[in-house]
């Protein structure tokens, strides 16, 4: 959302699976009033100040509306949500009848620990029991996964990937148009469109799919990881490559050149030429890298990514 200087924050919207989620709310002044009150859920890396500090935007939006926003992270995530919802004084909530509720999970190993905070109790945490998360499988929705790899910064922090499958969309005012009504002929022409099948039975007969593209329209699925604040480590290395390995976008944190690889190391954090290696070494399609020092000529940083990658990635420029 800050393009590659500014703090993080990744908005990902899928209006046809009415699921909008961040990946970090570093800063979130530039997310409109709609996409924001769209989003459910937030997938925070870690409670640094410039990955945290946006949230209060989701918090002021949603006062009022019936909402539950859910905020996954690393150990340490449902304290850090608890102090910023309580940080304010809501002495006059009990007006307010729409139930606006966060729910925080933190992954420990397998197992979700999770806190809820609903306002109407003036976020007065509520511990719920745990449940277990399968290979930090975080979500599984249908059609959309997100699962998370344990990796470390200073303290733990967390990457992410999020799945969707390719999905089938009926356009409804198409099937009026003719006439039709929906029925199971419908459920039936999702996977057959799916499938690439030739025909399809309708309200009018068996017909050719080629002939109902205004009917259903096919959503190819996308995958995307989200990697950030992150030591150069063997075990941070392995942990990304395998939760990245093969997506169509990857974002990764590229805040040092390999110049300074001994301050990159003392902070945790990668260099844009070890980014484009893990990049490289994960398959990934495309590479999307950000969380960018201001100390850095852009074009630059872009270069050393590309050269840990091994070929070119983001066009001609010139670097001065
Ligand atoms: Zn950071
Ligand atoms: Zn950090």
């Amino acid at each position: 959302m800050n393009g590659r200087q500014g703090d993080p924050a990744v908005l990902l919207e899928m209006p046809q699976r009415r699921h909008a989620m961040l990946f970090d709310a570093g800063d979130l002044a530039a997310l409109s009033m709609r996409a924001a009150l769209n989003v459910t859920h937030v997938f925070l890396s870690h409670g640094h100040l410039d990955h945290l500090f946006g949230f209060d935007r989701l918090l002021r939006v949603n006062i009022g509306r019936e909402q539950h926003i859910t905020i996954h992270g690393p150990p340490g995530t449902i304290a850090h949500i608890g102090h910023r919802l309580r940080g304010y004084e809501w002495d006059l909530v009990d007006r307010i009848v729409p139930v606006l509720r966060f729910t925080a999970y933190e992954l420990h190993g397998d197992t979700l620990r999770a806190t809820t905070f609903i306002l109407r109790d003036g976020f007065e945490p509520k511990a719920l029991p745990d449940t277990r998360a399968p290979g930090g499988l975080l979500l599984d929705a249908p059609g959309l996964t997100v699962r998370a790899a344990a990796l470390i910064h200073h303290g733990p922090v967390l990457a992410f990937r999020a799945e969707a499958s390719a999905m089938a969309v009926i356009d409804a005012d198409a099937v009026a148009v003719r006439g039709w009504s929906t029925g199971p002929w419908v459920a039936a022409l999702k996977p057959a469109a799916l499938a690439g099948a030739d025909a399809a039975e309708t309200p009018g007969g068996l017909l050719p799919l080629a002939t109902l593209g205004d009917l259903v329209r096919v959503l190819p699925g996308a995958s995307l990881a989200y990697v950030t604040d992150v030591a150069d480590t063997p075990a941070n290395r392995a942990g990304i490559i395998a939760l990245a390995q093969g997506v169509d976008t990857l974002f990764i944190e590229a805040p040092f050149l390999a110049a300074e690889a001994e301050r990159a190391q003392a902070r945790g954090h990668l260099t844009a030429r070890a980014a484009g290696e893990i990049a490289c070494a994960a398959g990934v399609a495309r590479v999307e890298p950000f969380h960018f020092s201001a100390r850095h000529e852009q074009a630059v940083v872009l270069a050393e990514v590309e050269e840990g990658f091994g070929r070119q990635l983001f066009g001609p420029r010139s670097i001065a």
